[in-house]
């Protein structure tokens, strides 16, 4: 880890600037991926959850939500409805939900990848055994994105119960052993969270070399307990995703979903920056009001991406030392 704890600190809360160092990100991120932003399409395809994350609202203790989960054919068809629209890159994500079998998805994942040889699959489903990643991977699944959270092992459980951190560790090593394109990540702003917490975050990132780093505010929810908690600071996020682009400069960075939530002007500027990645919901309406991870939950289209003058590109959009020239631009 090139930075010392006591700069990351500094850094991530503005009491020092250094704009050489958001340069440095955005001509990084320039120099491997061009000024393109990498649109990848969202399905949501169930909000059935057998964990309880305390900040989230599809846990299993949560009563009030509606809850949905789509079938194979659906899954099927709502990726083929995205191709049509030109997306060529897919992620499937939901709650831990044991409905989706190992037999089940690797059917639609094998049909997807036998009817269109020019797609990329990621899954974000949680954890499960080396055996299943093992058989998805096979079954032709690109990417697998699984945040770790927090690295801070009190909080980690405080926030998870039932749930063992370092069962999630052993997924991302698990994920990388099996060459997947492997997502992590962390929340900013999670209640008691410090900036020697953020610091060990980003260790473990430098540890780990995932090719996608997914950094969030977190956003309260009002059917959570923690309802009355203060959101994230999206000012901090921008200033750690210029961290991690220094510190990563070929990983595919999303500007999230849950910053554009906190602030459309910050997603923007995350994407000048240092993301280059941004993932429009295309989740069936029927569902997508149903999958509310947090409050105010604000996806961005397209379309608003293009009027906001940035430019994007539909393309597969692997990672750049997994990228076949083929298919790229
Ligand atoms: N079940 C899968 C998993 O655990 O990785 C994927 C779905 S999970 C809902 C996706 C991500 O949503 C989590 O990794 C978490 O970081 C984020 N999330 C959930 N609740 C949130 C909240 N209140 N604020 C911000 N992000 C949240």
């Amino acid at each position: 880890m090139k930075y010392t704890k006591e700069y990351v600190a500094d850094f991530i809360s503005g009491s020092i600037d250094n704009a050489a160092l958001t340069e440095s990100a955005r001509n990084l991120k320039l120099k491997y991926y061009g000024d393109k932003v990498i649109i990848r399409g969202l399905l949501e395809i169930s909000n059935f959850c057998k964990n309880e994350c305390l900040y989230c609202g599809i846990n299993s203790k949560n009563l009030k939500v509606k809850r949905y989960r789509m079938n194979s054919n659906e899954i099927f068809n709502s990726v083929i409805a995205g191709y049509t629209d030109g997306y060529r890159s897919f992620v499937l994500q939901g709650g831990d939900d044991p409905y989706y079998s190992d037999d089940l998805l690797v059917r639609v994942i094998y049909s997807l990848k036998s009817k269109f040889n020019d797609i990329a699959i990621t899954l974000s489903l949680g954890e499960r055994s080396y055996d299943s990643y093992r058989k998805l991977k096979e079954a032709g699944v690109d990417r697998y994105l699984l945040r770790h959270e927090t690295v801070n092992k009190k909080l980690y459980s405080l926030l998870h119960p039932g749930q063992d951190f370092d069962n999630r560790i052993r997924c991302l090593y698990n994920l990388k052993e099996l060459g997947y394109q492997v997502g992590t990540g962390f929340m900013v702003g999670l209640p008691s969270q410090t900036y020697d917490d953020l610091y060990n975050d980003l260790v473990f990132i430098d540890e780990l070399q995932p090719e996608m780093v997914g950094i969030g505010p977190f956003i309260p929810h009002n059917d959570t307990v923690l309802r009355n908690e203060k959101k994230g600071d999206a000012n901090e996020i921008l200033r750690i995703l210029v961290l991690i682009r220094n510190m990563l400069p070929k990983a595919l960075i999303p500007a999230t979903t849950a910053l554009g939530t906190v602030s459309n002007e910050k997603q923007l500027l995350a994407l000048r920056n240092s993301a280059n990645v941004v993932m429009p919901n295309i989740t069936p309406n029927d569902y997508k009001k149903d999958y509310k991870l947090y409050d105010n939950k604000k996806s961005k289209t397209v379309e608003e991406l293009i009027s906001s003058g940035i430019k994007i590109s539909k393309v597969k959009g692997d990672h750049y030392d997994f990228r076949k020239k083929l298919y790229w631009w």
